[in-house]
């Protein structure tokens, strides 16, 4: 198939491209840079079935360069970590509005079918626990993280809106904590602050009492239940993310345990409107698309070490 994967430097859209050309297909990879790096693709370089393109969605591919053919389109383009999407916020809400609408209306063009990353955040911080795709989320419209939770929230609306008024074949991912090699050391995420904090010997920051709950999903696992659901007939949004809770203080204790580091932990300031609790019911990616999580958190966080001690190397 001819794949175009928006975000495609960034930390998803690299491990999906890697998987994609592993399968056989052709990728074209449009990024504007913003919180991605070409590091994340160079080992591509020289591959012929893999193009890169420096791009914002934003704006329209420009018609000399978009593929006469194209079966399929990811659209992973978005900041994803609440530092990077508070410093862009009028970037956050306009790739996922205007952005996602240029790749939705490139999709109906070429009669491809589209999948597009949503989050947990549709959640805001859920009154309903574990969260199931049917609960419609408590999120504060105004607060600092709407920026991101609205985007998201409207760019499904208007994914549906191509589904149901356009015919376009759509799919939506609701992404939970995802997290692996490549996830950018200094984004500010929790998992990639505490490696780094902690190979560095430094204190561990815990924002607020670190008793708030998040699930963390293994990159690979997620790459692979993404592209299950392209491949399903399923429509409605589907959560991706392993089920397994974990306080960021119990999260804190494994990343202390897989590194050997003896760092402390530093409390800090919760910031505004952050999450009490976040868990993923996976009932309906189960039954539909056969895909549940195979690496567990201390598994996956040993399987990044190497990733993250590589970054320490080179000074990051
Ligand atoms: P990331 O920041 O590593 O990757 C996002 C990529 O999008 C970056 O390479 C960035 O340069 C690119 N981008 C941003 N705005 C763009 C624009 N206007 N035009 C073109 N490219 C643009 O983040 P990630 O963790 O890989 O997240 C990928 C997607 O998955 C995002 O949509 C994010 O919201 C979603 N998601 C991720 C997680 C997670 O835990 N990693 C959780 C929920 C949802
Ligand atoms: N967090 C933390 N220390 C850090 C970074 C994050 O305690 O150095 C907390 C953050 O307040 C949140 C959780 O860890 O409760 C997950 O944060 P992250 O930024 O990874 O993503 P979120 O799930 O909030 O989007």
């Amino acid at each position: 198939m001819h794949i175009l994967i928006t975000g495609a430097a960034g930390f998803l859209g690299s491990h999906l491209t890697d998987r994609l050309l592993r399968d056989g297909h052709s990728v074209l990879g449009v990024d504007n840079l913003s919180t991605g790096n070409l590091e994340n693709l160079a080992h591509h370089h020289g591959e012929p079935r893999f193009r890169f393109m420096q791009w914002d969605i934003c704006q329209p591919l420009p018609a000399q360069e978009e593929p006469n053919h194209l079966d399929y389109v990811f659209n992973l383009a978005s900041p994803a970590s609440p530092p990077e999407y508070l410093r862009l916020g009028i970037e956050t809400l306009r790739v996922g509005s205007i952005g996602t609408e240029n790749m939705l209306a490139l999709a109906e063009r070429h009669g491809a079918g589209f999948l597009h990353a949503s989050t947990s955040e549709c959640y805001g911080d859920p009154l309903v626990h574990p969260q199931t795709e049917d609960y419609w989320g408590n999120v504060n419209p105004v607060g600092p993280r709407s920026v991101y939770d609205e985007a998201k929230r409207y760019a499904e609306a208007m994914v549906m809106a191509y589904h149901r008024n356009r015919c376009v074949n759509t799919h939506l991912v609701r992404i939970f904590n995802t997290y692996g090699p490549r996830l950018h050391p200094s984004d500010g995420r929790v998992i990639s602050n505490l490696m780094m904090q902690a190979l560095r010997g430094e204190p561990l920051t815990i924002y607020g009492d670190g008793k708030q709950t998040r699930s963390f999903c293994f990159v690979d696992d997620l790459i692979e239940g993404i592209v299950r659901l392209a491949r399903s007939d399923e429509h409605m949004p589907v959560n991706i993310g392993n089920p397994a809770e974990f306080t960021i203080l119990e999260c804190a204790q494994a990343i202390l345990e897989v590194t050997g580091s003896k760092s402390e932990l530093r409390f800090e300031p919760l910031p505004e409107n952050d999450p009490t609790r976040r868990r993923p019911d996976i009932t309906k990616a189960r039954a539909r698309l056969g895909w549940e999580p195979q690496v567990q958190l201390k598994e996956g966080l040993a399987r990044s070490l190497h990733y993250f001690k590589s970054k320490l190397a080179v000074g990051v």
